[in-house]
C-alpha cells in the first residue's frame, strides 16, 4: 500500500489560476522522494491539499490507504507537517517546545519526554535542550522545527521547501536529520527547486511544471535523462 496516493488531483483558485491539472502520483513506503519543479509550479498547492491545509476542487488522496476527504482525522494522524515559516515560542527551551507539542496532541508526559531527548539526539540539538530558542542559529532552529514534527510518530513527514533561503552549510545540517529520520523508517517527501537537492536526499522524484507532472521516477534515471 503506498503511503501517498493521488489521483486526478486538481486545484483552481477562486482568481480562475489552474494550479493543478490532474496530478496522479504514488510513493511508496520508506521513500525518501522530492517533488521538483520551478516558482508557480504549483508544490505548495499539492503539499496544501495533502496537508488539509487547502481544499482540492476534485480528485482523491490516499495516505497509507486511507481516504484524506473521508476520513480527514485518521490520515492526518499519520502525517507530520514541517511548516516553512518558523512557529515555535522563542521563549521557550526546545525540550518544552518537544514535550508541549507532544502534549497537544495527547501523548502521555512520560512518553513524549523519551521522545523529545530522542529527536533532539538525532536532529543534533540534545546539547541546546535548555536554550532559550531565541538563541539557537538559523539551522538549529529549522532542525528544531523538524524534531517537533516527529513528536507525533508520523509515518509520513512532508517538507514545503525545507531549505528555501538557506546557505549550504544550513541545508546540510537539515539533510543530515532528514537521512536519519528516512533511515528510521519514515517516508520523507519534500518539495524543492533544487535539483542539487533532491539528488542529494532522494531516491524517487516526480518533476512537476505548469501544474502537471512532467516526468516520475528513480533519481538514477532522470539524472541520466538531462
Ligand atoms: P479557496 O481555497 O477557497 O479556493 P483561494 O485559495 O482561491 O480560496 O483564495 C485564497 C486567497 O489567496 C484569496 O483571497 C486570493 O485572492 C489570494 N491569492 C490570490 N492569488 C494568490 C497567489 N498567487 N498566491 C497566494 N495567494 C493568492
Ligand atoms: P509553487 O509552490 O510550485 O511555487 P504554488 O502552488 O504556490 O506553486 O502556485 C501554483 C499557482 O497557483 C501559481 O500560479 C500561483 O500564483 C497560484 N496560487 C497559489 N496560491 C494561490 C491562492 N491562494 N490563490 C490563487 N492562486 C494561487
Amino acid at each position: 500500500m503506498p503511503a501517498l496516493e493521488l489521483h486526478e488531483l486538481r486545484k483552481i483558485y477562486a482568481t480562475g489560476v489552474e494550479a493543478l491539472k490532474g496530478v496522479t502520483l504514488s510513493v511508496q513506503p520508506g521513500d525518501f522522494f522530492a517533488l521538483l519543479g520551478p516558482n508557480g509550479a504549483g508544490k505548495s498547492t499539492l503539499i496544501g491539499i495533502v496537508s488539509s491545509l487547502v481544499n482540492a476542487s476534485s480528485g482523491e488522496v490516499r495516505v497509507f490507504g486511507v481516504d484524506l476527504h473521508a476520513q480527514r482525522a485518521a490520515a492526518m494522524r499519520m502525517i507530520g507537517l514541517v511548516p516553512q515559516e518558523m512557529n515555535f515560542n522563542l521563549f521557550e527551551k526546545p525540550f518544552d517546545i518537544l514535550v508541549n507539542y507532544a502534549g497537544f496532541y495527547g501523548i502521555p508526559r512520560a512518553e513524549a519526554i523519551v521522545c523529545a531527548e530522542q529527536e533532539l539526539k538525532r536532529a543534533q540539538l540534545w546539547d541546546k535542550a535548555q536554550t532559550m530558542s531565541r538563541n539557537l542559529s538559523g539551522g538549529m532552529k529549522r532542525r528544531l522545527m523538524i524534531a517537533r514534527a516527529m513528536m507525533t510518530r508520523p509515518r509520513l513527514l512532508i517538507l514545503d521547501e525545507p531549505t528555501a533561503g538557506v546557505d549550504i552549510e544550513i541545508r546540510r545540517g537539515m539533510w543530515r536529520t532528514l537521512r536519519e529520520v528516512n533511515a528510521a523508517g519514515t517516508t520523507v517527501i519534500l518539495t524543492t527547486h533544487y535539483l542539487e537537492e533532491a539528488e542529494s536526499l532522494c531516491r524517487n522524484l516526480a518533476i512537476i511544471d505548469g501544474g502537471r507532472i512532467i516526468e516520475q521516477g528513480p533519481m538514477k534515471a532522470l539524472l541520466a535523462k538531462l
